[in-house]
């Protein structure tokens, strides 16, 4: 039998649902802009849940995440970060955690000044908003306090005796104790999503508290791995303080973290209350732009599926996400064939070094945009008047090295919006940049 193609009509399609595209599925949501997202999982579940603004420029790293970025203007000025005014980046990022702290997942508002985030081996990194259930761990290390680290066997991705053992020097009032998790006392592997899904219940809360709190006598902070529930963290979070009587905050653990799982639930579960249909779990295979926008095809379980929209902002990430692939040779773009902006040869790619302070050349590979974000074609040229690139598949960061993942992924995702809005809603300025059609290369 042959199924007929669905179709799906929309102002805007996002491809992409890690943080830059669930960033712009936010935006369009506030300029009223009926969108489509698609997206596979990506790298969102790996995140340690902290957004960072801009850490670190070649070795030196930095409180002051504007000072850091004014530093970047003078080495890398075509970095994305360098296209936006700070105005502009501030806006977006507090938009979004006040967005996300809206849908159930607490944010601290970003200030002016890099917060020094705690990471689950025992070193810290700088960041400028972070999950209110790990802020109150700021102000313990900050002030030496007594605190206990609880972890517990078998679990994966978090050692409370490496984090203790690393961070003792400067912090001397830190211990640790390792317990049994209730109901997974058998001594085999135990995974941090497993054990905040099982947190959401108040029993197994309850229960966790009990076997806590005899060890707790004098201790001002409780530090535990990330595992205070999935769906309603800050909830879970007052319930263990109110049970213990003490400040308790969550050190992110090792990818897959929970942080990150949260992320893309919330999103998954409020997104379709919204203007946004989400398509969680598929890959567009196939994307061709026309003068009137876009099209979009993939194919679920019922059959093949099209999306036709006025605007497409690609979202898609590096390798790791599939956004760029790496050949024998050169780096492409995957859905498009976009050009890359790459390193001449292979040779390039890596420095010798592996530390190297200015970082390895491939890393700052990706698709070159002009003002509008708009991707460039081989003249120089927007590919078209109606597609966007936003988040890390952008050229000339490394947002790893730079700490600066989510305010790219934001920052450039705000702007697109903006871009995308003023397109649907005034059509005057929508003049094709390039005759005829473009789609996704043959397969
Ligand atoms: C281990 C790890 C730790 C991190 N920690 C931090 C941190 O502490 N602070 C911070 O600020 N950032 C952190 N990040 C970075 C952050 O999570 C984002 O990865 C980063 O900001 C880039 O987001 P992005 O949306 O551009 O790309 P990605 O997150 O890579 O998302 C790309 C999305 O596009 C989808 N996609 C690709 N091709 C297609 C297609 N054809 N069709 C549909 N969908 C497609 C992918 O499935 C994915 O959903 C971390 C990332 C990792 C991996």
């Amino acid at each position: 039998m042959i199924r007929e193609t669905r179709k799906i009509k929309s102002q805007l399609a996002i491809i992409g649902t890690g943080l830059a595209g669930l960033a712009a599925g936010i935006f369009a949501t506030e300029q009223g802009i009926k969108t489509t997202q698609v997206g596979h999982t990506g790298s969102v579940t790996y995140t340690t849940g902290y957004l960072d603004l801009f850490g670190s420029l070649s070795g030196q790293q930095y409180s002051d995440p504007w000072q850091g970025v004014d530093e970047l203007k003078k080495e890398y000025p075509n970095h994305p970060l360098c296209q936006i005014d700070r105005e502009e980046i501030n806006v977006a990022m507090s938009l979004f955690v006040e967005k996300l702290t809206e849908m159930g997942v607490g944010y601290l508002k970003p200030g002016s000044k890099n917060l020094d985030a705690l990471l689950p081996s025992g070193v810290c990194k700088p960041t400028i908003s972070m999950p209110l259930t790990m802020a109150a761990g700021i102000r313990a290390k900050k002030t030496n306090a007594s605190t206990l680290i609880i972890d517990f066997i078998g679990l994966q991705g978090f050692s409370g005796v490496e984090f203790v053992a690393n961070l003792k020097p400067s912090w001397p009032e830190l211990s640790n104790k390792r317990l049994q998790f209730p109901g997974m006392e058998s001594g085999q592997q135990l995974f941090p999503e497993v054990m905040a899904r099982s947190l959401e219940v108040p029993e197994n809360r309850r229960k966790l508290a009990e076997l806590i709190k005899p060890l707790i006598n004098g201790f001002e902070y409780l530090g535990l791995p990330a595992i205070l529930g999935i769906h309603l963290p800050d909830e879970v979070h007052r319930e263990m303080e109110g049970l213990l009587g003490i400040k308790v905050f969550e050190i992110p653990t090792m990818p897959p973290s929970v942080a990150g799982i949260r992320l893309r639930e919330i999103f998954e579960q409020r997104f379709p209350a919204q203007l946004i249909t989400l398509i969680p779990q598929h890959k567009v295979e196939k994307l061709e732009l026309t003068d009137g926008g876009a099209r979009l095809f993939f194919k679920d379980p019922f059959g093949d599926v099209e999306i036709e929209s006025q605007a497409v902002i690609l979202a898609t990430g590096r390798f790791l996400s599939g956004g760029l692939a790496a050949g024998q040779q050169s780096i492409r773009e995957s859905l498009l064939n976009i050009p890359v902006s790459q390193p001449k040869g292979r040779d390039d790619w890596y420095s010798e070094k592996y530390f190297a302070p200015e970082g390895h050349g491939i890393n700052r590979a990706g698709v070159e945009v002009d003002d509008n974000f708009r991707p460039l074609d081989e003249d120089g040229r927007p590919l078209s008047n109606r597609l966007f690139a936003i988040g890390t598949v952008l050229a000339n960061q490394d947002w790893v090295r730079q700490r600066c993942g989510a305010a790219i992924s934001i920052s450039t995702a705000y702007q697109a919006v903006k871009r995308v809005a003023g397109l649907i809603l005034d059509s005057t300025i929508d003049s094709p940049g390039k005759s005829g059609k473009i789609s996704s290369p043959a397969r």
